[in-house]
């Protein structure tokens, strides 16, 4: 794999690549005979979305939200501004998220909020990483690639002020040499 100095290499990209068949047969599974609509949460999940949907062997939708969170640029607050909705209605569809990662879970749990006034058939989660230990809001994953570590991570759609996201394994963001 590429080597970038400042990326401490935590999941490779075979593995994903696995986990992420292994996600896409699970969701096939359970979707089977569903109308099934797959919105991706922009952006940090462009990549991980492209992946997934070619994995699941359903007739299937895709859409897309782009949102961001109000925070201090490396937490966010909870207080979340969508900046891009979606294109159509979802009343009358089975909607499955795809993130990137979960943190704090306050994204995550806006967006739940905001979508179940819309009255989807159903709403379920599927998310690349969980970083569970920073959890501040409970939030349910139906699906999930990898636990992660409390640690800022970039790569595989990840960014850090809009870098690295175009490399293909994940890793931790090292700062100054240390580990973050
Ligand atoms: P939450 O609201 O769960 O705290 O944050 C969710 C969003 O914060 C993610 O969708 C992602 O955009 C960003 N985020 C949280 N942790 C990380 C991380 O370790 N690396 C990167 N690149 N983004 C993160």
């Amino acid at each position: 794999m590429t080597e970038h100095p400042q990326i401490r290499p935590l999941i490779d990209a075979d593995t994903i690549a696995a986990r992420v068949a292994e996600l896409g047969a699970e969701i096939t599974r359970d979707y089977a005979g569903k109308d099934l609509l797959v919105v991706g949460i922009l952006s940090g999940s462009f990549v991980f979305m492209a992946d997934l949907v070619r994995r699941i062997e359903l007739p299937l939708r895709v859409d897309f939200m782009a949102v961001s969170s109000y925070g201090d640029g490396t937490k966010s607050s909870g207080v979340v501004r969508i900046l891009k909705d979606l294109n159509r209605e979802i009343h009358d569809r089975h909607v499955l998220l795809v993130e990137d990662i979960v943190d704090t879970g306050l994204t995550l749990h806006y967006l739940l909020d905001n979508l179940s006034t819309r009255e989807p058939l159903s709403l379920g989660v599927c998310t690349l990483l969980d970083k569970r230990e920073a959890r501040i809001r409970d939030v349910p994953l139906n699906y999930v690639g990898f636990p992660c570590p409390d640690a800022f991570v970039v790569g595989y759609g990840l960014d850090a002020a809009g870098l690295h996201r175009n490399v293909p394994y994940i890793g931790v963001l090292e700062q100054d040499g240390a580990s973050s």
